[in-house]
């Protein structure tokens, strides 16, 4: 299974769509009692923070699980992905990548995870999805990951799409051609 692509899976964009006053078609509410939401709220001064509202997909685990690559989360979700995410959206246990800093500043101004995800990928060839890659991320991937990577950047509003896994089913069949 090892020559499979990895699948590195940003969730408040691609999965959890947010930005937008209706729910998308196809979504379910939830309310998910994220711990690092909580503190987020009680660091901000909200005295009893309400549980997360995360609009999510059904449909979309058993698209991502159909996929010819090995999901992994690349979110700031980190952990709390496969405790309150996974089980939502039928998902399995999922590896993820465990940052050793989130949200800081890059010197070449890439996005934070970018450096990161590389290094985590070990040479792997991999499609990153993301509503916050920049072209400087591509840019940087291409030239310093030695396998081959896409970079795909989904709009934050509505979140990934059937044209997304048609792209992500054909560039995993064109690999190694
Ligand atoms: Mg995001």
């Amino acid at each position: 299974m090892t020559d499979r692509p990895l699948l590195m899976l940003d969730v408040d964009g691609p999965i959890a769509p947010f930005d937008r006053f209706f729910r998308p078609w196809g979504y379910r509410t939830h309310r998910v009692p994220s711990q690092t939401w909580r503190q987020r709220q009680l660091d901000k001064g909200v005295t009893d923070p309400k549980p997360l509202r995360v609009w999510l997909n059904p449909a979309h685990g058993p698209s991502l699980l159909a996929l010819p690559y090995d999901l992994v989360w690349a979110t700031a979700w980190q952990a709390e992905a496969d405790e309150h995410l996974a089980p939502l959206l039928g998902l399995p246990q999922l590896p993820y990548v465990s940052w050793e800093s989130m949200h800081h500043k890059d010197p070449d101004g890439l996005h934070w995870k970018t450096r990161q995800l590389v290094c985590w990928a070990d040479q792997r060839p991999f499609v990153w999805v993301d509503d916050e890659i920049g072209p400087q991320d591509a840019e940087w991937i291409a030239a310093n990951h030695p396998g081959e990577a896409l970079t795909m950047k989904i709009d934050h509003r509505s979140g990934l799409r059937p044209e997304h896994f048609a792209r992500l089913t054909a560039w995993a069949g064109e690999l190694g051609r």
